[in-house]
């Protein structure tokens, strides 16, 4: 079989590209193969080196909303600092456990990065309390949702094309990050495809274990209280002795914790699929196919989520920080719904279609924490009369 490398003038229809080739060489028969993408809103052709699932993976990467997650924290404590996460870091992170699931399941890691990259883009600035803060200001007007959101960003909000807006994505990663923002399944009730399962599993991995990490380095935590929990003893007494040990207890411990999370993802997941082994990626939605943890260590690990909400997220030292920081939200949102005509241009002309709320929440939510902080100051303290595009 010939196989293309690069022209595509003349193309032979029955050719295949070389992206096309390594897949059935590489995939399970249940991944969601390139070629049975159903292709983007606007027609494009393919192309002869990139599959459209690693074309999706390079234009979020690429995207302006993309590069400010760098400037919105993981855990908002008001002070940026040198060491803890920002939703950039965290969304490489869950990326890049989302591959290593996906590459030993041999499912489709184009999409399954493109997926990680997209998964966190709609977050607003100030972390969830940035979110609480436009949910509450929105409620009138459906609320607000950063996996909604997301998909506002890559369909509409980011300018790529001349001639069409947003990123043009294929709509397998569209309903990818659909799944997300229905997780009760009422608008599709099928389980979503396995890759966008391994993401959903990489993002709580991640989140939980490096919440744990910048909380024992903030302070917010310490060793002797997370010992206490099951997981963490779990964690530590499975960590390989074998393997390359980190150098100090708090890296160990996030270690750890992964590890032994991805461990026990695969084992389960391994044998839930090799009963499918046959099946292709629609068949094993039909079937009901969902990829879990062990029901023990996810039981385990809700204990850790609800010692983390108690003791991280509503530590007193950010609460007082994420009540300032959503104080500047709402009377940032409440200025310029009264005042549209203060938006940058390109919103004010948003709002005749979307309604004002809606467009305002969107402009705020797109912000960085610093960004928003800044527009706080020159909007509602020196009253400046027109606010900057991001
Ligand atoms: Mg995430």
């Amino acid at each position: 079989m010939r196989v293309y490398s690069h022209n595509t003038a003349g193309r032979d229809a029955t050719m295949k590209f070389a992206w096309q080739t390594r897949e059935e060489r590489l995939l399970a028969p249940y991944a969601m193969f390139s070629r049975l993408s159903t292709g983007r809103r606007y027609a494009e052709p393919l192309h002869p080196y990139r599959g459209p699932f690693q074309r999706d993976r390079d234009r979020i990467l690429h995207s302006a909303a993309f590069r400010r997650l760098s400037g919105k924290m993981q855990v908002f404590t008001g002070d940026m600092g040198d060491y803890h996460r920002t939703r950039l870091t965290h969304t490489h992170e869950v990326s890049s456990l989302a591959r290593t699931i996906g590459r030993y399941l041999r499912l489709n890691e184009d999409l399954i990065e493109a997926l990680g990259l997209l998964h966190d883009i709609g977050h607003p600035p100030f972390g969830h309390c940035g979110e609480d803060a436009l949910q509450e200001c929105l409620v009138a007007f459906g609320g607000f949702s950063h996996n909604r959101f997301a998909l506002d960003l890559v369909e509409n909000l980011e300018q790529r094309y001349t001639t069409t807006p947003g990123l043009n994505l294929t709509n397998e990663v569209l309903a990818g990050q659909t799944h997300r923002t229905d997780k009760t399944r009422k608008g599709d009730p099928l389980p979503p495809p396995l890759e966008v399962q391994v993401v959903d599993a990489a993002d709580s991995i991640a989140y939980d274990a490096h919440d744990v990490d910048d909380a024992i380095k903030l302070g917010l935590i310490s060793f002797q209280q997370i010992y206490g929990l099951p997981i963490v003893r779990r964690a530590i007494e499975s960590a390989d002795a074998t393997s390359a040990r980190p150098s100090n207890e708090r890296q160990l411990l996030v270690h750890a914790l992964i590890d032994l999370q991805i461990d026990d993802f695969i084992g389960h997941s391994e044998q839930r699929l090799a009963e499918v082994a046959e099946l292709d990626a629609q068949s094993v939605r039909d079937v009901g196919m969902e990829l879990q943890m062990s029901s023990e260590l996810e039981s385990e690990k809700r204990e850790l989520e609800s010692f983390l909400f108690e003791n991280v997220y509503r530590h007193p030292r950010l609460l007082d920080m994420r009540q300032r920081a959503a104080t500047r939200v709402k009377q940032m949102f409440k200025l310029l719904s009264n005042y549209p005509e203060r938006l940058p241009s390109r919103f004010q002309q948003r709002v005749t279609k979307n309604g004002i709320e809606p467009t305002v929440g969107q402009y705020i939510a797109g912000m960085t924490d610093r960004f928003c902080d800044e527009t706080y100051i020159q909007l509602v303290e020196l009253g400046r009369a027109q606010a900057l595009d991001w």
